[in-house]
């Protein structure tokens, strides 16, 4: 076999980012466990000592080196992996500079052992500090062991600014992980101070995500898949529920390498937006792979960055793959049995007689003032109009391939499956907090609360943007006292309750007087009221720090949503689903929490299942 490593043309070297590679313990990891893929190893052992100051080593079994290309490996700018200029344009190795050995070189002292699986001797080479020491014949396994030991003995100035051992190390497991989860069908080891950190088999994307993170994984991951001529995607997206305060894990590859995209990262978020509180962060793991010709990863020297020629088209489909699949996942949520035994399925007795609708939240779309069976217009329509919406991107015509996309089954099918059914008008309700109906595709258990919250919310924020006041109920003024903390936040948000419709004039340093309600609020207590949502607002400003309005919104959906324990009327009941499914965004309440959930045919044919 031919020797394939080749000093690249000063033309070309010049062309490449330059910069220093190595600046941790962690770069050089990255740098060789990504050249034992480029090897083609299908088994990679990394073993760390003292955070990867005393020693770094890669082990893989991957092709091997010649004993003049193992030579050559460590010159600048040697390398298989590229020949000419035009190479830089279609990268499929991980590596392609030809830079990371001759960097590692030039400040540790390292030892290689080598073997191609046709040879019967390998290759043993010493370095230390950019000068050659020793090459020998070795007998060792095929592939290739290289071991750094004290990485940047020689650059006093570096290793002082190295940060503390944890911290280094966490930056290697990261690099460790990044690898690792684009290459699930490689087998990793990790040992730390000779103990065992990571034994990762060759598996499923899913299972080594889970090896990774943690079990608690396995049941937050909602698959994403999108594929349009320009870009294919797939991979895993947290369930909204399980999104954190503190920015987790995020991985966002493209064509197998770990990439960082702010631009990217926000077309992810915002896909997450009102599914999860403000200042939440969902977890992500998604692979994007396009043809190499239309990307440049030649920009950053850690090669961590990357322009894309479809930058804006790549954001519309990420976008909208990450919707896509949060809509197909809340819409045909499977349920646990399991965790969920709670609930308990019982008809309304016999001769029930539902109750005169009583929810007044509204009186631009209180449902229950119509007649049985009728809804206003203005509410039935947007259940049609709107509830497809989800699946919709919101950068529109940018391109007709994206919307050719956008409408495939998930619009179809999804969307039918989910609505209840045209002319099913029964709703049955459970245990004073759940109402139960037939959709197509199955059973859906609205949990009435949340639902609320979602439909007043929604409201709520509707009448801020229309940015006028809201129609209100005059009565008879009423003097309303606050504590002094109480009393400045209601001058904080007093613009907003007005919006709403309240009426409140200061009339001493700590009491107002109300002197007219939103009038779907008018029976109740303007000081409880107001006291209630001024607490639930204090409340949500340390939870949340969301925006006044939002906040406020969420404090009123909260404090006004009708409660568990509350019997509800078919019409009322109906009214609810019909309002929840004109919302944009049916399946959460505006804190996050599910509204419903939908038990399969399927599911429920699994559970009457034969055992013969
Ligand atoms: P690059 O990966 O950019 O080509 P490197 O300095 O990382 O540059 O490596 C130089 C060359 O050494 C590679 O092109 C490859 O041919 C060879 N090489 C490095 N590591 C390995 C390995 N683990 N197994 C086989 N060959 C390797
Ligand atoms: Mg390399």
């Amino acid at each position: 076999m031919p020797d394939v490593i080749k000093l690249l043309p000063e033309s070309v070297a010049n062309q490449i980012a330059a910069g220093e590679v190595i600046q941790r313990p962690a770069s050089a990891v990255k740098e060789l466990l990504e050249n034992a893929i480029d090897a083609g190893a299908t088994e990679i052992k990394l073993i760390i000592r003292d955070s990867g100051r005393a020693l770094i080593q890669v082990a893989d079994n991957g092709c091997g080196m010649s004993g003049t290309d193992a030579r050559l490996a460590f010159e600048r700018h040697a390398t298989s992996k590229i020949r000419e200029a035009g190479d830089l344009f279609a990268i499929r190795t991980l590596g392609f500079r030809g830079e990371a050995l001759a960097s590692i070189a030039a400040v540790a002292q390292v030892q290689i052992k080598t073997r191609k699986h046709e040879e019967e001797l390998g290759t043993m080479i010493e370095i230390e500090g950019a000068s050659f020491k020793n090459q020998s014949p070795c007998s060792c396994p095929a592939g290739t062991s290289i071991a750094i030991k004290n990485l940047f003995f020689n650059v006093p100035a570096r290793r002082n600014f190295l940060k503390s051992n944890t911290a280094e190390f966490r930056h290697i497991v990261e690099e460790f992980q990044r690898v690792a989860l684009v290459y699930h069908d490689v087998g990793f080891w990790l040992h730390n101070n000779d103990k065992p950190m990571f034994a990762l088999r060759p598996s499923s994307l899913k299972q080594r995500i889970v090896a990774l993170m943690g079990n608690h994984f396995a049941n937050r991951l909602i698959p994403v898949s999108e594929t349009v001529p320009e870009a294919e995607i797939s991979g895993f997206i947290g369930k909204p529920e399980f999104a954190k305060k503190t920015r987790g894990e995020q991985f966002f590859f493209v064509n197998k390498r770990f990439i960082r995209n702010p631009y990217l990262h926000h077309a992810i978020d915002g896909a997450y937006k009102e599914l999860i509180p403000h200042e939440a962060h969902p977890y992500y793991f998604i692979y994007l792979s396009v043809d190499p010709n239309t990307i440049d990863i030649n920009i950053h020297p850690t090669k961590t960055e990357v322009n894309f020629q479809h930058n804006q088209l790549i954001y519309t489909v990420v976008r909208s793959a990450v919707k896509k699949a949060l809509g197909k996942f809340s819409v045909a949520p499977s349920l646990d049995f399991d965790a969920e035994q709670g609930i308990n399925i019982t008809a309304p007795p016999p001769g029930y007689i539902p109750k005169e609708p009583r929810i007044k939240v509204d009186p631009d779309y209180n449902p229950f003032s119509q007649p049985s069976g009728a809804m206003p217009d203005q509410a039935r329509k947007p259940v049609d109009k709107n509830w497809q919406k989800l699946y919709k991107t919101d950068v529109s015509a940018q391109s007709s391939m994206l919307l050719r996309t956008n409408q495939d089954e998930p619009e179809k099918d999804s969307g039918e499956t989910a609505r209840p059914a045209a002319e099913n008008n029964q709703m049955m309700q459970v245990n004073g907090r759940f109402i139960i109906t037939r959709v197509r595709s199955g059973l859906m258990i609205i949990d009435q609360h949340h639902a609320h919250q979602r439909i007043i919310y929604d409201r709520l924020l509707e009448k801020f943007s229309a940015s006028r006041p809201g129609s209100q109920q005059n009565m008879f003024p009423q003097t309303v006292s606050f504590s002094p903390a109480n009393a400045d936040i209601l001058r904080e948000i007093y613009p907003d309750l007005q919006l709403l419709g309240f009426v409140i004039e200061p009339l001493a340093i700590n009491t107002f007087v109300v002197n007219g309600m939103p009038a779907d609020m008018d029976n109740e207590d303007p000081g409880e009221l107001l006291e209630k949502i001024i607490d639930n607002y204090k409340k949500n400003l340390v939870d949340l720090k969301s925006d006044r309005k939002t906040n406020l919104a969420l404090s009123m959906a909260r404090q006004l949503a009708i409660r568990p324990g509350k019997t509800l009327s078919n019409d009322e009941m109906l009214a609810i689903v019909n309002e929840l499914f004109a919302s944009k965004v049916p399946e959460v309440a505006p804190d996050g929490s599910p509204t419903l959930k939908i038990i399969t045919l399927d599911e429920i044919s699994k559970i009457f299942k034969n055992k013969d």
